[in-house]
């Protein structure tokens, strides 16, 4: 009783950490009850440290405990305590000295003992601990896909799956501040990608999460509408749906993959299992029956020797193959919109490739899937997108069919942008000068201005996106004359 703060404060301190991960987030984005996300993915997080605290506390306990007896205010004659043992060898220390040592050692073996015992016990139950040898530097497989470029985009016959509306996120509690994301609106139509682009900070990510109805803690929705498109035809508010129904559609309808493949995945459990877990979490199949799925998957999205690789645990995986892994989880439904936040982000050039080729390949062959890739990288853009939205500073800056962007931008962040990748090996890089302005230092005119080599007086004024030629937009007053 004594010591039950110790361990509440313990597990709160792990827990709190532990919800913050992404693979805890990404189990909210395949729809998992939170009840099982504390039992089943917080809990044996959170268990490690909790039996070495345990072991701490036993030790602390019996060193307690025989101090006590030593001083006469322990254990009470004739039960045996080898703290009365040391006291009473106290009195003869000079004529018998061992019999001083014997209590002593006992003491301090059982105390290693127990701790021993209790680190073993922790790295029985942490799959990380017992990690042999880790796969680092070994890439995933060539994928089995042929190498052909995405489809062009099929956003023309009109079947929209996800329509956003005006959507403004601010922070809470700062209603005077500028706001986060600003005024996003933006079609998916079945079958299309459209890439979110723009530097960290533009909201992109943010605007990501707003669709699955992950909001961070202290980031507010100020408006907006999400109207989905479900399979049935049916089309819903995400926005007013409850948390319950929300969960529903994570992990069926909508998916998400998220940046970092290493933390987006349990440690705990093994690959195979967490992907059988998204796919009982919606469906009523027996668990033989999503684990054979999930090799299915797990070798659709070209990871070799699935069976194996089912069976492993994320750190026994490369880079590549655990982001292949969360792919085959974010599409074991067959969802209806994925959205790609980031997903090659933490992965090397080569492996870059083929997680893109991988996406290409998805799209052929779930023709009706509409997917929002969200990146940084403009290169990626060209290879995988139909439509692109450009970002900044929370705003859609411009947007239009990819290859129409790329030819002719008509923003001024957009062609820095592009002028900003490199193309060959003798080719200058043009940086964008300056930063992406911090929340209290956006300027209520355009906030693209303090960087923006076109800017005039007249951009003081806030502008709004506009039609700039067909299936086309800009926010920028003088689009005309970007070059
Ligand atoms: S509105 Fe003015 S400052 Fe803003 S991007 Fe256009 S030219 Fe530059």
């Amino acid at each position: 009783m004594l010591f039950t703060p110790v361990f509440a404060r313990v597990v709160y301190a792990e827990t709190l950490s532990v919800r913050m991960l992404d693979y805890v987030a990404a189990q909210e984005s395949i729809g998992t009850h939170p009840v099982r996300i504390l039992t089943r993915t917080i809990l044996p997080n959170v268990t490690a440290p909790i039996v070495v605290q345990f072991s701490l506390t036993v030790a602390a306990a019996m060193v307690l405990e025989s101090g006590l007896s030593f001083l006469g205010l322990g254990v009470v004659p004739p039960a045996p305590s080898w703290g009365l043992m040391i006291r009473g060898a106290r009195g003869t220390m000079d004529q018998a000295p061992l019999m001083l040592l014997w209590p002593c050692l006992a003491l301090s073996v059982t105390i290693i003992a127990f701790n021993s015992l209790c680190d073993a016990l922790r790295d029985a139950l942490d799959p990380k601990a017992h990690a042999n040898v880790l796969n680092a530097g070994r890439s995933g497989p060539a994928n089995p896909a042929s190498s052909s470029p995405a489809a062009v985009s099929s956003s023309k016959d009109g079947r929209i799956v996800l329509s956003v509306r005006d959507l403004s996120l601010r922070v809470a509690g700062l209603p005077d501040a500028p706001d986060l994301v600003r005024g996003i609106s933006l079609d998916i139509a079945a079958g299309e990608t459209v890439a979110l682009v723009g530097e960290s900070g533009s909201g992109k990510t943010m605007t990501g999460l707003a669709l699955l109805g992950l909001l961070p803690q202290g980031v507010d929705r100020t408006s907006g509408t999400l109207l989905f498109t479900r399979r049935d035809g049916t089309v819903v508010d995400l926005l007013s749906l409850d948390e319950s129904a929300m969960q529903a559609l994570r992990g069926d309808e909508i998916s998400m993959v998220f940046q970092d493949p290493g933390g987006s995945l349990d440690p705990v459990y093994r690959v195979g299992r967490q992907i059988a877990e998204g796919i009982r979490a919606h469906r009523d199949v027996s668990s033989s029956k999503a684990r054979a799925e999930a090799i299915d998957l797990l070798r659709a999205v070209g990871l070799p020797d699935p069976e194996e690789k089912a069976k492993a645990y994320p750190h026994e995986l490369s880079g590549g193959q655990k982001q292949r892994a969360l792919i085959a989880s974010a599409i074991a439904n067959g969802p209806r919109l994925l959205i790609a936040d980031e997903p090659t982000t933490a992965l090397d050039v080569t492996i870059q490739a083929q997680i893109i080729e991988l996406f290409a390949d998805l799209k052929r062959r779930d023709p009706d899937m509409g997917m929002i890739f969200v990146t940084h990288n403009l290169a990626l853009v060209s290879q995988i997108a139909d439509r692109i939205c450009v970002m900044y500073a929370g705003e859609i800056v411009e947007s239009g069919p990819v290859d129409q962007v790329f030819a002719a931008p008509k923003h001024p962040y957009t062609a820095a942008l592009i002028a900003s990748v490199p193309e060959g090996e003798n080719e200058r890089l043009h940086a964008i000068p300056g930063h992406v302005p911090a929340l209290g230092n956006i300027s209520p005119g355009c906030r693209f201005a303090e960087r923006c080599g076109l800017a005039q007086p007249g951009c003081g004024e806030h502008p709004e996106l506009r039609e700039s030629g067909q299936d086309r937009q800009s926010r920028c007053f003088h689009w005309k004359k970007v070059a």
